[in-house]
């Protein structure tokens, strides 16, 4: 860990029920988790009320996605302005199944995640490289062309939080080692303090997604450019993904 305090993030994707949330979410207010780390998650978009009037203050809301600018005759979308209305603080842009699934282009994901910033949403930027792309050598070529998107468009980084996700370890089981891990987050930090400012580059959290369970987090949480998690599958769990949270103390 380096900038700034930890970060863990939990993505829920589009999974759970009334019920199971509001179980997990009981989980999650009985949860010891330690003062020094800020918590996020981020459930499915119709269960968004429900977790803002049920969880804790001591866990902020993210949304998964928002649309590109202003609601309006926009059919299946939710606007960065509507998830300030009803209490959220964060929003996930980028993610791989956005991008991968969906078919999300780097340009797409710099206006939506500027519109979000613009409305005071803090952001979750995610940037990764596919297996064939790490196994071609471009794994810091896509991430760069990903971190430039980003910086097409935003000016003030105060509240970007950048998850390192590599597609490859996403739901998969195969978490990169805390080596591979470093190794990006460096790389990532570096293009920050070349291509932003050094002072960005100091403050900015880099967070790592794929794989990330209770047992492999703590040697994650060593590395020196790791400074939080963005955690899928464990964090529908709640004591686990408490047991992330407290991973780096
Ligand atoms: C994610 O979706 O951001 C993620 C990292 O998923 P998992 O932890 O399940 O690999």
């Amino acid at each position: 860990t380096g900038a700034g305090k930890f970060f863990v993030g939990g993505n829920w994707k589009c999974n759970g029920t009334t019920e199971s949330i509001k179980k997990l979410v009981e989980d999650l207010n009985s949860a010891q988790i330690e003062d020094d780390v800020d918590v996020v998650v981020a459930p499915p978009f119709l269960y968004i009320s429900q977790v803002v009037g049920s969880l804790t203050d001591r866990i902020e809301v993210s949304a998964q996605n928002s649309w590109v600018g202003k609601g309006g005759a926009f059919t299946g979308e939710i606007s960065a302005d509507q998830l300030v209305d009803v209490g959220v603080k964060w929003v996930i842009q980028g993610h791989s199944e956005r991008r991968h699934v969906i078919g999300e282009s780097n340009s797409t994901v710099g206006k939506k995640s500027a519109y979000a910033l613009s409305k005071g949403l803090g952001l979750i930027a995610c940037v990764g490289e596919l297996l064939e792309e790490r196994e071609a050598g471009r794994t810091t070529d896509v991430v760069f062309e990903q971190l430039q998107a980003y910086a097409d468009e935003i000016s003030d980084w105060s509240k970007v939080v950048i998850a390192y996700e590599p597609v490859w370890a996403i739901g998969t089981g195969k978490v990169a080692s805390p080596q591979q891990a470093q190794e990006v987050h460096s790389a990532i930090r570096s293009w920050l303090s070349d291509k932003i400012s050094p002072e960005v580059s100091s403050a900015t959290r880099i967070i790592y997604g794929g794989s990330v369970n209770g047992a492999n987090s703590a040697e994650l949480a060593k590395q020196e450019d790791i400074d939080g998690f963005l955690v899928g599958g464990a964090s529908l769990k709640g004591p686990e993904f408490a047991t992330i949270c407290n991973a780096v103390t």
